[in-house]
């Protein structure tokens, strides 16, 4: 797996999963000028046109005591129930998803399944194997190298859940999977969600910039996820940050920060028509959503 992406890439490859990323992001944050606050909830904001300025109400969740934060700009990227998407009332387009799946966190040591096979992701699909109707095809994901995985489970098609499954019945269900009853497996965790595909068709309304999940919510072929939002903030930042620094001119200030949105928007057509497997009407999409983004994006200054 590694060879193919080292020869299709410019860079090396590291397989992260989010949990050993996101302190790596942190930790560069905090150590880098960077105030990071916990338990800090935001609560709304109010834009002042004539100030320049945002005041952003937020919460401290230990002391119970709400306080005032003024900005020059607000980014929104506070995931996919965004309140500051839903604050700004950006309208979203949604797609029809792909319902439901099941995220089952096991420990269960399988580096010995792993000497021929060796993979992060594998795809298990056990045609000779009856299945639940909850437990069609699966994923087993790698968190810790091989005894730490995050299988996800989809149904079969039309699934409507009356009662979710047991432990017994999930226990049962990854052992059909691992195919090694010796193999001692734990269930650590259990999570139900739905495979989204919504995206917001403006991502920012005066200084208020959204990003991330708050603004796109992709299928899980592709792990487009975290790296459009990845994308998404270091497209933002350079751009945001000549502006702070000066190195912009007022006038044409509005043009780069538009340049973020007409290139996030397209992008964001590009990454959705690959993971839906719409590429032929992407580019059409793409010329017409130009002209329309750029028009759209025009207005909000
Ligand atoms: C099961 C699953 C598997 C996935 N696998 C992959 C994958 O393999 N590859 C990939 O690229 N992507 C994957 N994704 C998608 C990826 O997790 C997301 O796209 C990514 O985490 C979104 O990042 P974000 O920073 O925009 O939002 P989030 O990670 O949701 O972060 C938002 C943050 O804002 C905080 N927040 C929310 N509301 C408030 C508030 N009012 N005040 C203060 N803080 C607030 C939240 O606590 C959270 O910390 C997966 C997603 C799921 C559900």
């Amino acid at each position: 797996m590694q060879g193919r992406w080292r020869e299709v890439s410019p860079c090396d490859p590291i397989d992260l999963p989010q949990n050993k990323l996101e302190p790596q992001f942190i930790n560069y944050a905090a150590t880098h000028g960077f105030l990071c606050r916990f338990n800090t909830e935001f609560v709304s904001f109010t834009e002042s046109h004539t100030n320049g300025t945002v005041d952003v109400t937020v919460k401290d969740t230990v002391f119970q005591q709400t306080f005032k934060i003024r900005c020059k700009f607000l980014f929104g990227a506070d995931g996919a129930r965004s309140r500051i998407v839903n604050q700004l009332g950006l309208p979203l387009t949604k797609d029809q998803g792909g319902g439901l799946a099941w995220s089952i966190l096991v420990k269960a040591d399988l580096a010995h399944l792993m000497d021929s096979r060796k993979g992060s992701l594998h795809w298990i699909y056990q045609h000779d194997v009856g299945h639940p109707d909850w437990g069609w095809i699966g994923f087993p994901r790698t968190v810790n190298e091989w005894d730490e995985w995050l299988i996800i489970f989809l149904p079969v098609p039309g699934y409507k859940m009356i009662t979710p499954p047991s432990t017994d019945e999930w226990m049962k269900r990854i052992n059909q999977f691992i195919g090694d009853d010796s193999v001692k497996v734990e269930i650590l965790d259990v999570a139900k969600w739905q495979i989204n595909e919504i995206y917001a068709n403006q991502y920012s309304k005066g200084r208020i910039f959204c990003l991330g999940d708050a603004v796109h919510r992709h299928p899980p072929a592709n792990g487009l996820g975290s790296n459009t939002c990845i994308q998404d903030a270091f497209n933002l930042a350079w751009k945001i940050s000549y502006v702070l620094k000066g190195k912009l001119q007022v006038s044409f200030h509005e043009d780069v920060i538009l340049t973020f949105l007409v290139h996030q928007e397209l992008r964001e057509w590009n990454c959705w028509t690959r993971t839906t497997q719409r590429d032929s009407l992407s580019a059409e999409r793409l010329s017409n959503g130009k002209l329309d983004f750029h028009c759209r994006t025009r207005q909000m200054f």
